[in-house]
């Protein structure tokens, strides 16, 4: 097939990109680079552009005939959705719904679109099945839902054919150690304590250690960038026209804060110095997918369902790119 891949520049969409060239697609990819790496990306499949350019969206779509979008384009920090919701609002929903029409106006109409657990709020059981009510707690949450419905209503009307992939925690790099995860500022758990273990940061400050789990520390579902990648290229074969799927994607498992440092300790062989500060607003204290309808609908597994595989695959990147992709 011959896929477009919005926001392919950036950490999971490059990863995707990768996965869905070996498995023979042709790709393209759409980015404004605003947060994606010029590097993470072939020069010659690199179309700069922006989600609210309708035009230019239309005429890409036709020129290179392309049969289904991947839509990894969107800002993704919780606090920073709470801070500055109109950003969130302007491009997570705005622009989407501009890529959404551009695909109408052409006749495309299969997407695999990057959702997100955010979309469930607090959830009521842990593991979170896909079932469970979706009541998000943050602007960042909500627009993800918002997209979610309007693929389901655009099902209905239009015969879109979509996959909502609700990913848990994203993490490690490819195993080739090219691509990886470079975000300005690092927001994130495993690239913060491993630049610690690189000397570029003092300590890793724990958010919380007094949440209801077994140490007191928060507990998320760590999932390979590349079992996530995974998950999207055979997601491709069940769009059908006016069909949904929306699956969680995660390993099943969950990892506390403190085990996290742990891996890192164990992986790199430094001491990583940590102290404790207080919660960080908005994070619920267990968020563990329940991955078997992924699992079953796809004939898809993690390849690394460990976390000390995922943070050694991070550790290789973080140690031959200390400044990302910036060198
Ligand atoms: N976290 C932390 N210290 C940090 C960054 C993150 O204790 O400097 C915790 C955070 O509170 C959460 C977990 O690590 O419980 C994962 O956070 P991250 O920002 O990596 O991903 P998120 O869960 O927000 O998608």
């Amino acid at each position: 097939m011959k896929i477009l891949v919005t926001g392919g520049a950036g950490y999971i969409g490059s990863h995707a990109v990768r996965l869905l060239e070996k498995a023979g697609h042709e790709v393209w990819v759409y980015d404004n680079l605003s947060l994606g790496h010029r590097g993470a990306v072939a020069a010659d499949r690199l179309i700069v552009g922006d989600l609210h350019d309708r035009a230019l969206l239309i005429s890409v779509l036709r020129e290179h005939w392309i049969d289904a979008v991947m839509h990894f384009a969107a800002f993704a920090l919780v606090g920073e959705s709470v801070t500055d919701p109109s950003k969130y609002y302007h491009n997570n929903v705005v622009a989407s719904l501009s890529l959404l029409d551009a695909m109408k106006t052409v006749g495309v109409r299969k997407m695999v679109f990057s959702s997100t657990t955010a979309t469930y709020g607090v959830p009521d059981k842990i593991p979170i099945a896909e079932s469970q009510r979706q009541d998000p707690i943050n602007p960042y949450g909500f627009c993800k839902l918002v997209i979610e419905r309007a693929l389901d209503d655009y099902a209905v009307a239009y015969g879109f054919g979509y996959a909502a992939l609700r990913y848990f925690n994203a993490a490690g790099a490819s195993p080739n150690g090219d691509i990886g995860e470079d975000h300005t500022p690092e927001s994130h758990l495993i690239p913060i304590v491993l630049q610690v273990a690189l000397g570029q940061r003092e300590q890793i400050t724990v958010f919380g250690n007094d949440y209801p789990t077994p140490d007191g520390t928060c507990i998320r579902d760590y999932i390979h960038v590349d079992d996530l990648a995974a998950a999207h290229v055979k997601s491709l074969d069940f769009l059908e026209p006016g069909q949904s799927l929306k699956l969680n994607l995660g390993t099943g498992r969950g990892n506390s804060v403190r085990e996290v440092i742990d891996a890192c300790r164990r992986i790199t062989g430094h001491a990583i110095s940590e102290n404790v500060g207080p919660r960080r607003p908005g994070d619920p204290p267990v968020l563990v997918a329940d991955a078997s309808l992924a699992q079953k609908t796809l004939d898809w597994k993690p390849r690394y369902p460990k976390i000390d595989e995922i943070v050694a695959t991070a550790w290789r990147w973080h140690q031959s790119h200390p400044n990302g992709y910036a060198e």
